[in-house]
């Protein structure tokens, strides 16, 4: 579902921008590699990388890419997303792959790619280097161990709390924030580390936090990113602990060979042995974990590739201050990201499904060797570097780089690839459009922007529009394992391609998350239902010939007026919302428009007048096809198939186009907006929406007559108004006589009961209630209503007295005017009475039993 919300977007504005004119390039990669695709494997499959040859496991991982391809075209095609797919690549094809080998090439010779060991962030599962920007952090509870560090040369102890016992035989050094009383005397000086007692120094540093634990931390290699600092600002050794497997070194002494959880239970058990430890409690800690595996990450050091991006950050921020963000505050998250970073970043992967990295190493010296430019694309494993002899040293003997690139290396030159490049067509750089979620701004956004600022010098894309997560009905966020997870398939089998779409649209504003909810899909589907009813009733008696008329001479009536003006007004916003990415405001207002404005009103006014030959007739029609048919092409960007069926069958015989999607987006035409017109349609459609609801409470059917209904008003103005929409709504709601009044009834009111209201009295009187029946049924209706309108209603009844109020009795009238009798509806805004005379059976039918009681003791 998060594919069909961030596909839908893009689709929208694609086919919103042709209909618009311009020449759309929609183009489709696949970003194949990386370690997804390998995790998927190596549980499909049960192994570990290193089970099967490269290229063995290489082989498994396209297949499975293949097969994901597959599944994934046939969704994008079913959910209607006009792509171009002349357009399509992927990352994992050798014409791709030998861009991705060019850009390295090239930055690596304008010093912006280098070789150097660094630590960093290491997933021991998957053992491999990851990015600042794959370390995922989540909350867990850690154990803090106190232990004592013996003071050297003296029969004193220290005591330092640490969640990571086991990184204690690579702890080089043990600080305290500078000036710290409690340790003042004792800086410089130095402890003996336990298990092994190796000797290190007490040192002040501004880092240390001196509220945590005792106020002094060890420095270990490395136990953290803080601890890289350290060892970097005051130059200390570095102990290379645990190896790529996550287990402990050769440095380990005796805990060689262990596991880190093993290492770290051996080691407390020793302290505690040796009485060295203190003691234990909990701690709730941040932890960096493997955003594919979820394995806490470790901090290593070995030989690895490097893009200095932290010499391009003031480029990048300057960069994504430039480029527009839909919404707005997303840039931000991108500004917070690349001012944050501390390391450059780590290109090379020691994994399988990927790129490979185009160099060699000098077995004798081991400088490194890149390929040519000419070379690539190039396979280390199997060419032949460059050169016959090393450069530096003159030795004729070299090996492969065995390590392959991150796959952001590959999808962060997507834009310039899009256009062609290394030849770069212009018209399609920069790009205008790069949508993407939430998820990907510090990885896919941040990379796009460094790799083209530091291969082109400029930014890839002028507007980013971003989309939220989906999350499951329950709220939380979408998983199978959390058994809320609908997939596209699913929902689409049910309800259709064009109701998801909907669903993506309306269920939230551009950029927040957005929950999957079946009601707003059912809705989708209803709309185009109700849509379909009305354009299957009004086809028949719409063609060419109606839309060729020429409107000057025909005679419009006010409500043809008012739909037209509305629909311009429609045109008018639902375009400039589309302009800025407001998918939700442009599909809420065409869905309301079409549901309640055109199919509620608008044809059930003119019904009537679609029948005739007279130039009124004509109008309607007219007013109808043009309206219906611009509809459609609103809606062809949001429910392409939808609306193709509507054009197709209803319109598409008169056009010059085939397609609702190559006809022209609507224009509008201010003429025809009209604001009298709007508002004498307004008061139609109310008077219309009023004598409905009269006739549906009592049960009359629709086309049943109404003799006559008079309506009141104070304003002249209002009077003229409803007299230019009378015939309509005569017509509508079929009314005998229809009269407009300025001024007020003359009205004889008559009580018929007083009733109570059961549902208030019932749980507060219980059986008391049934007294209060027997008073209000003895007692004369008048003299009760007189009572009331004082606020009070006083009652005595099984030698009890009763007090009720208002609200806990309903009062029947009957109303006569000019000696008949009538329904009298009052309407607030505006101020209007209607007095309705009601065919004799329509008003006897809705009487209660107890009025017609009251009827017959008044009679008596
Ligand atoms: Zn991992
Ligand atoms: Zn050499």
């Amino acid at each position: 579902m998060g594919t069909a919300l961030n596909w839908t977007y893009f689709d929208i504005v694609a086919r919103y921008k042709r209909m618009r004119g311009f020449n759309v390039f929609f183009p489709q990669g696949w970003d194949c590699h990386g370690l997804p695709t390998e995790v998927q494997v190596e549980k499909r499959y049960e192994i570990r990388k290193g089970d099967l040859p490269p290229e063995k496991f290489r082989e498994l991982c396209i297949k499975l890419t293949e097969e994901n391809i597959t599944h994934m075209r046939e969704e994008m095609n079913s959910l209607g997303f006009s792509i171009d797919w002349s357009t399509e690549y992927r990352t994992m094809d050798p014409d791709y792959y030998r861009r991705t080998q060019l850009s390295f090439v090239q930055l690596y010779k304008r010093g912006l790619i280098y070789r150097g060991e660094h630590p960093v962030n290491w997933c021991p599962r998957c053992e491999t280097a990851i990015a600042d920007a794959e370390v995922e952090y989540a909350d867990r509870e850690a154990t803090l161990s106190h232990i004592k560090f013996k003071r050297h040369g003296e029969d004193e102890y220290l005591t330092i709390a640490t969640t990571r016992p086991e990184y204690l035989p690579a702890c080089v050094v043990v600080a305290v924030y500078p000036g710290d009383e409690r340790y003042e005397k004792q800086v410089g000086k130095k402890v003996e580390v336990p298990p092994f007692g190796q000797v290190v120094e007490l040192i002040e540093d501004h880092e240390v936090d001196p509220e945590f634990g005792t106020g002094v931390v060890m420095v270990c290699t490395f136990g953290d990113k803080t601890d890289v600092r350290w060892v970097k600002r005051h130059k200390l050794p570095v102990v290379k602990l645990i190896d790529e497997k996550g287990n402990m070194s050769e440095a380990a002494g005796k805990y060689a060979g262990l596991t880190l959880e093993e290492c770290k239970r051996a080691i407390v058990d020793d302290l505690r042995k040796a009485g060295l430890l203190l003691k234990q409690e909990k701690l709730a800690q941040s932890v960096g974990a493997c955003w594919r595996c979820k394995t806490p990450v470790e901090i290593l050091t070995k030989p690895q590739w490097f893009m200095r991006v932290l010499d391009l950050k003031d480029k990048v921020i300057e960069g994504a201050k430039q480029v527009r963000w839909v919404p707005e505050h997303m840039r931000q998250r991108l500004i917070d990201w690349a001012e944050s970073m501390d390391w450059d970043w780590v290109i090379s992967r020691q994994r399988i499904f990927a790129t490979p990295i185009p160099a060699w190493y000098c077995t004798s010296c081991r400088e490194p060797i890149v390929a040519e430019e000419r070379q690539l694309p190039v396979t280390p494993a199997k060419d032949k570097p460059p050169v016959e002899r090393c450069p530096k040293c003159n030795s004729e003997s070299f090996e492969p780089e065995q390590d392959v690139l991150d796959t952001w290396m590959d999808s962060s030159i997507t834009i310039a690839v899009h256009a062609g490049w290394p030849e770069l067509d212009r018209r399609l750089f920069p790009a205008d459009l790069q949508p993407n979620g939430t998820d990907i701004i510090r990885t896919w956004d941040y990379y796009l922007l460094v790799r083209h600022l530091a291969l082109l010098g400029e930014a890839p894309y002028r507007t980013v529009l971003i989309n939220g997560m989906v999350f499951g009905e329950d709220g939380r966020k979408m998983s199978k394992s959390l058994g809320n997870y609908v997939d596209t398939t699913m929902a689409r089998g049910k309800y259709g391609t064009d109701a998801i779409r909907q669903w993506a649209v309306i269920g939230a504003s551009t950029g927040s998350d957005i929950p999957f909810s079946w009601k707003d899909v059912d809705f989708g589907y209803r709309f185009m239902r109700k849509f379909w009813n009305a354009a299957r009733f009004a086809g028949p008696h719409l063609n060419a010939k109606i839309a060729k008329l020429d409107p000057k001479k025909l005679k419009f009536r006010p409500i043809d007026r008012w739909i037209l003006s509305r629909l311009n007004r429609l045109i008018g916003q639902t375009t400039g919302w589309l302009e800025d990415f407001q998918f939700n405001h442009a599909m809420g207002a065409i869905q309301t428009f079409v549901w309640h404005e055109l199919c509620d009103m608008y044809i059930e006014e003119v019904k009537h007048r679609l029948y005739g030959d007279d130039l009124t007739a004509d109008a309607a029609r007219y007013a109808l096809y043009h309206v219906m048919l611009t509809a459609a092409k609103l809606l062809a960007p949001f429910t392409p198939h939808f609306s193709e069926e509507i054009y197709q069958t209803y319109f598409g015989k008169d056009h010059p186009y085939p397609s609702v999607h190559m006809s022209s987006w609507p224009e509008v035409n201010k003429k025809l907006i009209d604001e009298s017109a709007e508002r004498a349609g307004e008061l139609a459609n109310l008077i219309v929406g009023t004598l409905r609801q009269f006739k549906s409470e009592r049960k009359m059917a629709l086309s049943r007559e109404l003799p006559s209904v008079v309506i009141y008003t104070s304003s002249r103005e209002t009077a003229k108004q409803l007299k230019e929409v009378g015939d309509d709504i005569a017509g509508t709601m079929r009314v005998g006589k229809l009269n407009i009044k300025v001024g007020k009834p003359k009205l004889a009111e008559r009580v018929l009961a007083v009733e109570p209201e059961m549902a208030k009295l019932g749980p507060r009187l219980r059986a008391d209630v049934r007294l209060i029946v027997q008073a209000l049924r003895e007692a004369k209706p008048e003299d009760l209503a007189k009572q009331l309108a004082k606020g009070k209603l006083k009652l005595r009844a099984g030698g009890k007295r009763f007090e009720l109020a208002p609200e806990d009795v309903r009062v029947i009238k009957e109303t006569a005017s000019a000696g008949r009798k009538v329904e009298v509806i009052d309407i607030q805004k505006p101020a209007l009475t209607l007095l309705i005379t009601g065919p004799r059976s329509g008003l006897v039918r809705r009487r209660t039993k107890s009025a017609r009681r009251a009827r017959r003791r008044l009679a008596s």
